[in-house]
């Protein structure tokens, strides 16, 4: 089903978690930004439309300039994502032009999608970017937004840009690949959801354990984002980044994923 969700879907977000865009080592894994331009370069072909919501500029940060890991200070926090915000964006040009695909990089805090004017603005920017076959890179501006007045995380705010864009499909990519009855870094027997019609069900039979350290929200804010977009009808698939080439492998059925159905 979910192979026949992704060809059925015109219009897809599709957001990367921090550990997804990294090593072990915690360093921006620049592999993954080449492979993952050429997977979403087959889906333009295909003629559908992407935009894509992006974690990780404190990690770019972190990985450029090899220090402030520790720094709990919010603003060497707010400084390190501005400085990795730059480089997490090159990133992403450079992978996508060796696609001949320009980018473009919108970045939101939560009073821009509460505030109709500022969210109409958005959704203009957003609808001319990919008329022109541009694909917009949302992220958070952690460098202006404190911990008060934050969407978070970066599973609701695509789920935010989907129900704005009216989107048919969010595609999160995380590291993990998929929802599990438990936490399956700590339990090697841990069965995986493929499908989730229900999340309130879900939510009563699982148990969520903890997410790794450059992960902000864990499964929580996963399960939030897919009740957030169900609500409008849209449906959300929960698959691991990580695995190479993973969107092609979940089209032709040879990886596996959680699918949310509305
Ligand atoms: P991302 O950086 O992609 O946003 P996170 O690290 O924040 O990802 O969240 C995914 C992590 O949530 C998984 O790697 C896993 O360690 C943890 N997790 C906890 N409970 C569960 C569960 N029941 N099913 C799947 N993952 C879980």
């Amino acid at each position: 089903m979910i192979s026949e969700t992704i060809l059925d879907s015109r219009k897809i977000v599709i957001k990367i978690g921090s550990n997804t865009l990294s090593n072990k080592e915690g360093i921006l894994n620049k592999d993954f930004f080449y492979a993952f331009s050429k997977q979403v370069k087959a889906l333009k072909d295909k003629g559908k439309q992407i935009i894509i919501v992006s974690s990780g500029a404190r990690i770019a940060g972190v990985s450029t300039l090899g220090k402030w890991k520790r720094k709990e200070d919010l603003h060497y926090k707010q400084a390190l994502c501005a400085i990795g915000q730059v480089e997490l964006m090159d990133s992403f040009r450079r992978s996508f032009k060796d696609e001949d695909i320009l980018i473009g990089q919108i970045l939101l805090t939560k009073d821009d999608l509460s505030d109709p004017n500022r969210t109409l603005n958005i959704r203009n920017t957003l609808f001319t970017l990919l008329d022109e076959g541009v694909i917009p890179v949302i992220n958070e501006n952690d460098s202006v937004s404190v911990d008060e007045i934050k969407i978070g995380d970066n599973d609701n705010l695509a789920a935010m840009i989907a129900n704005l864009w009216n989107a048919d499909l969010l595609l999160l990519l995380s590291d993990i690949d998929g929802v599990y009855d438990k936490n399956p870094h700590e339990n090697s027997d841990a069965i995986l959801q493929e499908k989730i019609t229900d999340i309130e069900k879900l939510k009563s039979e699982i148990s969520i354990g903890e997410s790794s350290s450059f992960g902000t929200g864990g499964i929580r804010t996963k399960i939030e984002a897919a009740e957030k977009v169900t609500q409008y009808g849209i449906p959300m698939i929960l698959a691991c980044g990580k695995t190479d080439n993973i969107i092609t492998g979940l089209i032709d059925k040879t990886e596996k994923g959680s699918l949310f159905l509305p």
